[in-house]
């Protein structure tokens, strides 16, 4: 990170600039891309031992996504990135066989990106029953049709495959009528209608609307059985927040680096900010909430990792709550010790920010996440 990496986002940006398009990979991500591999700091997300990867455990990747958070560059530097390791741990833990050579092995190899389209315009997608999109059978095929939004990754060229989730069985119980299917992004009836900025920044990656016009696909690109969605959602759940909240966690480091250094150097009424109570007082509360973030969501990764995804249900729902609170106050005060300088572009503060605000009900808001752990915690006092 600090001999590649951190020196590469200047050069990412401006290679980005250069290229006027928004959402093509500047070339310095091929070569930390090519470094990395070298390195064997390679596919390091998935906690099980395959025939890719020699498995971490979940609380041994947890410290290396914080570390590769630090940077937006640095978990695709690693092809540990956003919604890419939830795919793959998708199609590693469901795929067939055919699914994963067809998919799987490229996305392992770096060489395509995907995306995951769930939610929806029209309907509050925090409530996943609500999702509308219809997968039809049709003889060997299915049909699909519906509008999503803020699906990440579409926008970037490599993308070459979306997992859909909408609803095949109208008539089953609420949490059996969702099914997942692929979706080549090249598939007649795709339509990327446009990019949707977060706070006014266009990510690289992008966030699209997508209308799945009467898209036909052969039957055999569903994933696992019919109205299986929600189970397979959540698989993919309890190992994408421990990375979600640890690379967050990344941030938040870095902008208390930020915070502490800027408040040394910076001279207001005769003596630096850093010798201001306040400033001081930020900075403690800054360290002792990271701490506890980080500790908390170790626990949670440990639990899963010893006793299963299920058992560590209220862990995965607290840390969402618990790292996204410290992480944007401690962003927030880096900004405000920096002055103006916070919100323009010449630090990562403004755009970390940006990230991890949109994370607040992104990957389910905290309001959800509550009520799932009080509605556990009156259903064990009840018994
Ligand atoms: C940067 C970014 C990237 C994203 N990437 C993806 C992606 O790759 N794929 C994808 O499918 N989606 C993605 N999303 C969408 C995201 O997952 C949804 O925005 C999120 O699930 C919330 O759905 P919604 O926007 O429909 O909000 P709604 O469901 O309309 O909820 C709005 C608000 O209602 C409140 N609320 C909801 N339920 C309750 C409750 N029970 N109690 C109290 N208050 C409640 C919450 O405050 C919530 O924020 C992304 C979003 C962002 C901003």
């Amino acid at each position: 990170m600090e001999e590649r990496v951190y020196p590469a986002e200047e050069t990412y940006e401006e290679q980005l600039r250069v290229s006027g398009q928004p959402h093509t990979l500047p070339p310095v991500m091929k070569d930390l891309q090519a470094e990395a591999r070298r390195l064997g700091l390679w596919n390091l997300f998935l906690p099980h031992e395959t025939e890719w990867s020699t498995g971490l455990s979940n609380l041994d990747y947890a410290p290396l996504a914080e570390i590769m958070g630090r940077s937006p560059l640095g978990p695709e530097a690693c092809n540990c990135s956003a919604p890419d390791t939830g795919n793959m741990e998708i199609l590693d833990l469901f795929g067939t066989h055919q699914q994963q050579e067809r998919w799987l092995r490229p996305l392992l190899m770096g060489e395509i990106r995907s995306c995951f389209s769930m939610t929806e315009p029209d309907i509050a997608s925090s409530d996943a029953t609500n999702i509308a999109t219809s997968i039809r059978r049709d003889g060997d095929d299915y049909v699909i049709d519906g509008r999503k939004w803020w699906t990440s990754g579409a926008m970037d060229p490599r993308c070459a495959v979306s997992i859909v989730m909408g609803r095949s069985e109208p008539d089953a119980p609420p949490h059996e009528q969702q099914s997942m299917v692929l979706v080549p992004l090249d598939t007649p009836g795709v339509h990327i209608v446009r990019n949707l900025p977060v706070f006014g920044y266009v990510d690289r990656e992008g966030h699209a609307e997508i209308r799945y016009d009467q898209v036909r696909v052969p039957a055999a690109n569903l994933i696992a059985e019919p109205g299986s969605g929600f189970r397979i959602a959540q698989a993919r759940l309890g190992p994408g927040r421990i990375h979600h909240c640890m690379r967050t966690i990344g941030k938040a480091e870095r902008s208390l680096d930020l915070l502490c250094r800027r408040a040394q150097s910076r001279m207001a009424f005769g003596r630096s900010l850093a010798e201001e109570g306040i400033v001081q007082t930020w900075i403690a509360d800054a360290r002792i909430g990271l701490d506890q973030a980080r500790l908390y969501t170790y626990y949670a990764a440990w639990l899963m990792d010893t006793q299963g995804n299920r058992a560590a249900a209220t862990e995965i729902s607290g840390i969402k709550v618990a790292v996204f609170d410290i992480a944007t106050r401690v962003i927030d005060r880096a900004i405000q010790v920096h002055g103006a300088a916070g919100v323009s572009s010449d630090t990562p503060l403004a755009r970390f920010y940006a990230d991890v605000r949109a994370l607040h009900f992104a990957d389910g808001p905290e309001e959800v996440h509550r009520r799932s752990i009080a509605r556990r915690e009156l259903r064990q006092q009840s018994r």
